[in-house]
């Protein structure tokens, strides 16, 4: 695997920052699992010069206060697993657990899952539903500045708007409890990306009453979809939702998948709705809602 490339090994963010200067056709290299899968497409660029973050100790980095875990882009999701194990919520560990095989979660790194281009992975969903930020440090620049936004600002439809040269440093993921929470993949965004759907889903209810809810709709290929009116049409909703409004809902909210986002598959449609529907009718009143 690119056989013809220079590798360099920073020790540092500073170093990181002149390797980057000194060669502006590099290519990061995190975990390398998406880049192994990439790996012609990448090696015919053989002049690439290839930058590995595994010695940056900075980028391993976990700190956590009462209300956010600062995650540092070099931590693997299994890492992550272990480390958030009594703390996350539960769409974010089912994230994780869905993700690849254990051997293959020890590879791959928050940074790397969250910085393909052409192919939107499951962690970006879930992080967004979640209000995680990412840290972001333009190393093309003289003076290193840093600057903290909100993880679905990285993307516009299927692209990533990460520029060659920034480096996500961490992530910054909120101790966000949901009182009902669903993770579904559905197909293989590896074997099967152009049909997969994955769908990170939380709300927040009050006894019978709907009150915040957070829902995102990942089809690889074209992109992740966040509704723009799921909130206003749900919260405040009575739970268990009736049919017709689970019914209009959903049909409504395939239309907006139609409107915004480009190349997304009738399977992927029907996948999207049938997993929306199903969660909609599994939201209802438990006796912890009311012991809450
Ligand atoms: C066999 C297999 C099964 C998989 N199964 C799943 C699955 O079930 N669900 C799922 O969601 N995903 C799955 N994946 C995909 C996996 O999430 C991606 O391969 C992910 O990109 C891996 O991260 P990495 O650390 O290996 O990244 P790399 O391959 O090292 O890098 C990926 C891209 O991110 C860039 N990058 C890495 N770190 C940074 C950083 N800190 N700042 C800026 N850019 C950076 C790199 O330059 C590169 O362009 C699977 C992958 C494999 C190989």
């Amino acid at each position: 695997m690119f056989y013809n490339n220079k590798l360099i090994i920073p020790d540092s963010i500073n170093e990181l920052h002149q390797a980057i200067k000194n060669n502006p056709n590099h290519q990061l290299f995190a975990g390398g699992t998406h880049l192994a899968l990439i790996e012609q497409e990448t090696t015919k660029k053989n002049s690439s010069t290839i930058i590995s973050l595994e010695n940056i100790k900075e980028l391993f980095d976990v700190t956590r206060n009462l209300q956010y875990v600062d995650v540092g882009a070099m931590v693997t999701t299994n890492k992550l697993l272990e480390i958030g194990n009594l703390a996350f919520n539960d769409l974010l560990l089912d994230t994780l657990i869905n993700t690849a095989t254990h051997i293959i979660r020890n590879q791959i790194t928050i940074g790397g899952a969250l910085c393909t281009e052409k192919i939107r992975y499951s962690l970006a969903g879930t992080l967004a539903c979640m209000d995680s930020r990412v840290e972001l440090i333009d190393l093309t620049k003289e003076k290193l500045v840093s600057k903290l936004i909100p993880i679905n600002k990285i993307y516009k439809d299927d692209k990533l708007l990460i520029e060659k040269g920034t480096l996500v440093k961490k992530i910054r993921i909120p101790l966000t409890q949901f009182d009902f929470e669903k993770f579904y993949c559905i197909g293989s965004p590896i074997n099967d990306p152009f049909n997969t759907v994955i769908l990170a889903f939380g709300v927040n209810i009050d006894q019978t009453i709907i009150n915040s809810i957070k829902m995102s709709i990942t089809f690889p290929k074209c992109g992740i979809y966040f509704s723009s009116f799921l909130s206003s049409e749900l919260e405040g909703a009575q739970i268990p939702l009736v049919p017709r409004t689970v019914s209009n809902v959903s049909q409504k909210i395939i239309a907006e998948i139609d409107k915004k986002i480009e190349g997304v598959t009738s399977l992927q449609k029907e996948r999207a709705k049938r997993i929306l529907q199903t969660i909609l009718y599994q939201i209802i009143p438990t006796k912890s809602l009311f012991d809450k």
